[in-house]
């Protein structure tokens, strides 16, 4: 047995590292477990090519994150532990077959000019969403950024917001029906379109409403937020927090089974056979799925077991790294232009068709949409000097007709397809240009990851079906779980996937309640002995409500 810890934590990824992170802030004796020989998870920058060049495994946008408390008010101080954010200019090229493009700049009325080019109307219908959405961004922030059961439900808070309800009815529309109601040119639909899916869910999905507003607002309003040195620096900052207040971080150390005494979870057993006590808190961010085999059904009760057994991974990715010494160049009439993100989108029906082609187990590779990343266009820190990291993302299903295994025999050629797409509007990223490359299929992700469960991206489907107070599970999506003890952050939990550290500062907000403190307290601003808004002792019974945190939050 090891020395006790008052908290062990078992994965290491950005949401897990941000809740350790409070509870060692709070004083409490932390340990971070990740079963991988890297940190961070979707959140890890690695050297997947060549030496020198640093690629973004998973996650490069930290757009979502710059709405949190954690970095809007700076509640942890990451910058004292090396974290730095670059918001480039422009923020993503969006090249059509027919020559034309649209970007996106910083400037807001920037863009609306590029979209003027196609249509008056959407340019003006463009600044007009980006109002609309002013209005309701801190309602969403407030929602997103509050533990289910601190506080009203999504739909309470649009029911109740500015509009009389039209807030709400927006929310419950798709976000197609969204765009084709204010958008009437093909381009700028299908640049709409391309943006609302950047989080995977399916744009014709009733519900997903919002996504048409909060994405493209999201990325007016920060740009495509780059860490300076690579997604990963989120998390090296977080684990130097955490070493700082006392705790430990041990990659390569996975998490097997947890140790119950008594019905109460008091640590966890490691793959080496170690075993890891927890005086006050287990803290997983093991997947739901994984996460149930480590203890008898009966400790998990009917309800939670039967919410993991149907839950739903929802779209996947593929993705492609490659190290290059240039980035892509688009034409932009006589001129050529470089960009941190690109977005390849043959028509919005491309995008309306991905979650038919997902159902039917096919591989797309006529035409296909595409995400293009190369961060070194902003920060060449990245790669050995006049070379880029370029990441291809396209978006294909885990479940293949023939089985997922048939991902390794089809996987290269897969990328050389995507690859090709890209060149159609890039052509000097020639043979010559490219010095290597590492293909990552969405099996590869799951194997790279396991909370990337059947390929995955953000935790799993993030449906009516997987939202707020049914993620994970009905009556267990406050972070704390049927066994005693035992806590769920990631992105198995409200509000789910994307680098946003909100599942792990809500769990934090939780575990502090519970351990008699509050966020509040430990950032400085509730008095000693007097739990704070929106912190302090837990709710009685899953469900109470309690205020939100104040100053709400944008997206
Ligand atoms: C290809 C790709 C691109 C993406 N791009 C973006 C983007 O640009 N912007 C964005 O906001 N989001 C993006 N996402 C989504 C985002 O990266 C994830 O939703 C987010 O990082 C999840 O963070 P997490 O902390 O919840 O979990 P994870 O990052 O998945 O961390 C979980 C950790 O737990 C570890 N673990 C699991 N089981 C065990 C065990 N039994 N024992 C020990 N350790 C274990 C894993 O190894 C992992 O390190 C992307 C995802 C993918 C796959």
């Amino acid at each position: 047995m090891s020395d006790a810890f008052d908290v062990v934590v078992a994965g290491g990824g950005h949401n897990s590292l941000v809740t350790a992170a409070y509870l060692a802030k709070a004083g409490f004796r932390c340990l971070v477990l990740e079963g991988r020989h890297v940190l961070g998870g979707d959140t890890s920058s690695e050297e997947r090519t060549l030496p020198g060049f640093v690629h973004d495994s998973c996650s490069t946008a930290h757009n979502l994150l710059q709405a949190s408390p954690m970095v809007r008010r700076d509640e942890l101080g990451l910058g004292a532990y090396g974290l730095e954010y670059i918001h480039p200019d422009p923020v993503v090229h969006v090249p059509f077959a027919d020559g034309s493009w649209i970007t996106q700049w910083r400037d807001p009325r920037r863009t609306a000019e590029e979209l003027a080019r196609f249509s008056k109307h959407d340019a003006s219908a463009y600044l007009s969403l980006l109002d609309d959405y002013e209005e309701i961004a801190p309602l969403y922030g407030q929602w997103r950024y509050t533990p289910v059961g601190w506080g009203p439900s999504l739909d309470d808070l649009l029911q109740d917001g500015p509009g009389g309800g039209k807030w709400a009815k927006r929310a419950a529309m798709s976000a197609w029906e969204v765009i084709a109601a204010r958008f009437e040119e093909e381009h700028v639909r299908a640049f709409m379109a391309w943006m609302a899916f950047m989080t995977l869910q399916p744009v014709d999905r009733a519900g997903g409403g919002l996504l048409a507003y909060s994405l493209v607002y999201g990325r007016q309003r920060h740009s495509w937020t780059l860490p300076r040195g690579g997604s990963g620096a989120l998390c090296s900052a977080l684990r130097r927090l955490i070493e700082d207040h006392g705790g430990e971080v041990r990659t390569d150390h996975q998490v097997v089974g947890l140790l119950i005494e008594a019905g109460r979870c008091t640590g966890v057993e490691t793959a080496d056979g170690s075993l890891w006590r927890a005086g006050r808190a287990v803290v997983s961010s093991i997947h739901v799925k994984d996460l149930v085999a480590m203890a008898g059904p009966d400790l998990w009760g009917e309800t939670f077991v039967e919410a993991v057994d149907t839950w739903q991974p929802g779209l996947s990715m593929f993705v492609a790294h490659y190290a290059t010494t240039e980035p892509p160049r688009f034409s932009v009439g006589r001129d050529r232009r470089e960009a941190v993100a690109c977005g390849i989108v043959p028509s919005a029906e491309s995008i309306l068709g991905l979650a038919a082609q997902f159902r039917q187990g096919a591989v797309a590779l006529e035409d296909p949409s595409l995400l293009v990343l190369c961060p070194t266009v902003a920060d060449p820190t990245r790669a050995p000097a006049g070379c880029h990291t370029l990441k291809v993302i396209g978006f294909q299903p885990y479940e293949l007709a023939g089985g997922p295994e048939r991902w390794d025999a089809i996987k290269e050629a897969v990328a050389a397809a995507h690859l090709a797409q890209l060149r159609r509007f890039a052509p000097n990223l020639t043979e010559g240009v490219i010095l290597h490359q590492d293909v990552v299929s969405p099996l590869d992700l799951e194997r790279q990851n396991p909370h990337n469960w059947h390929g995955s991206c953000h935790g799993g489907d993030m449906g009516p079906a997987q939202s707020g107070r049914l993620r994970p599970a009905p009556g267990w999506a406050g972070h704390r779980l049927p066994i005693p003890g035992l806590y769920q952050t990631g992105a198995t939990t409200h509000p789910g996937g994307s680098v946003s550290g909100a599942p792990g500062r809500n769990a934090a907000m939780v575990i502090l309640a519970d351990l008699g403190t509050s966020l509040e307290e430990v950032v400085g601003r509730g008095a000693r002995g007097s739990p704070g808004r929106g912190g302090g002792p837990p709710p009685a019974h899953p469900g109470t409500q309690r205020p939100g945190p104040e100053d709400p939050t944008t997206n």
